[in-house]
């Protein structure tokens, strides 16, 4: 009998990877806005058309690709961000991976342009379902401008169970607004089909928040703060009064990696206790930093869920924090909001 296993053929391997890193528009422009962060971009604007389906274009103007780094970010593993077991336990960077622009290029028409200040011609790249189809010396700003055309044109199933434009739209900008949140000092713009929906330049957290979410903002956010040995916790509650009845406006930063947490959202509630109506959850963008050797990043290909080795403490602290952010809003409340 012949032997029968065979290792798989690339661009086979890394369509089977994005099934779990690209599941939709918005994984896509969770991982674009995430490179760019990392590349140290200072502005960066995103694209959409057709709630993503027809293109998703990250702009931005980070410190850009060598050409043959341009050709190996498309690599499976090829990252610049770790090289070694101890740096996966010291991560700093969102990625780490080295997955997310195989996969996207596996399943769909990508094209990037890239140029380091120090180069005076950049890069081009086309690429369709892993498959190269030009690199070419090109003129083009310093940073990378990546554009994702067509996604899942070669996997039909995966394109015929995306949602309805304003479904996938509404994930687009969920992905959109934890990034500016996290990074109120990045400038980011935003087009839907031609329109810009927003433009906000470098702020301060309490201004970010504005930016996307109203002037009716500006009354309703108290500060929070907190540092212990393990961890500082610094953001923003929003007043009990203001509490709404859909979940939705409640975020967790660890080291400015937006993460779901229901136990530590469940901290958060149970601080406000009675002071909420029922069935209603408080407005309130937290960030913890904590040192990384405590957290586990590389649980899910997403990394919207981490693990901490001590989540019953951090658990009390995010309480006492928000108790303590609340009580000292009932004695001085206008002294709450810095501008
Ligand atoms: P990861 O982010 O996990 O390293 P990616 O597949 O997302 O993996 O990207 C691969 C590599 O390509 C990155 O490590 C980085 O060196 C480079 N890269 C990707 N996007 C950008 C960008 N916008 N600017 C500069 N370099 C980038
Ligand atoms: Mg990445």
């Amino acid at each position: 009998m012949p032997d029968i296993i065979r290792l798989l053929p690339d661009a086979l391997a890394n369509q089977i990877a994005a099934g779990e890193v690209v599941q939709r528009p918005a994984s896509v422009v969770k991982e674009l806005l995430e490179n760019s962060i990392d590349a140290g971009s200072n502005k960066i604007q995103l694209i959409i058309k057709d709630a993503g389906k027809a293109l998703i274009q990250v702009v931005d103007n980070g410190k850009g690709m060598s050409d043959t780094d341009a050709r190996l970010s498309f690599e499976r593993h090829a990252t610049s961000k770790i090289s070694s077991t101890e740096d996966l336990f010291a991560i700093r960077t969102f990625g780490f991976r080295g997955e997310a622009l195989a996969s996207i290029a596996a399943v769909a028409q990508v094209e990037m342009k890239t140029r380091r200040a120090d180069d005076e011609v950049g890069t081009l790249i086309r690429i369709e379902g892993s498959e190269i189809k030009a690199q070419e010396p090109v003129n083009t700003p310093v940073g990378t401008s990546f554009s994702v055309k067509n996604l899942f044109f070669n996997v039909p199933a995966r394109r015929n169970f995306l949602k309805s434009n304003p479904v996938e739209m509404r994930h687009i900008l969920d992905e959109f607004h934890r990034a500016a949140l996290a990074y109120p000092s990045i400038g980011f713009t935003l087009f839907q089909n031609d329109m810009e929906i927003f433009n906000m330049p470098s702020e301060k957290l309490s201004r970010r928040i504005i930016s996307l979410f109203g002037q009716n903002y500006k009354e309703q956010l108290i500060t929070c703060q907190e540092e212990t040995d393990q961890l500082k916790i610094h953001g923003y509650i929003g007043k009990p009064e203001n509490a709404k009845r859909t979940r939705g406006d409640q975020y967790f930063f660890v080291n400015n990696r937006f993460i779901k947490n229901n136990y530590l959202h469940h901290a958060v509630v149970h601080a406000f206790d009675n002071l909420l109506p029922d069935d209603s959850f408080p407005f309130y963008v937290l960030f913890i930093e904590i040192d990384p050797k405590h957290i586990d990043v590389n649980v899910h290909p997403t990394k919207t869920e981490i693990k901490f080795d001590d989540e019953k403490t951090i658990y009390a602290i995010i309480r006492a924090a928000v108790k303590k952010a609340l009580a000292t809003h009932n004695i001085a409340p206008s002294l709450d909001f810095e501008q």
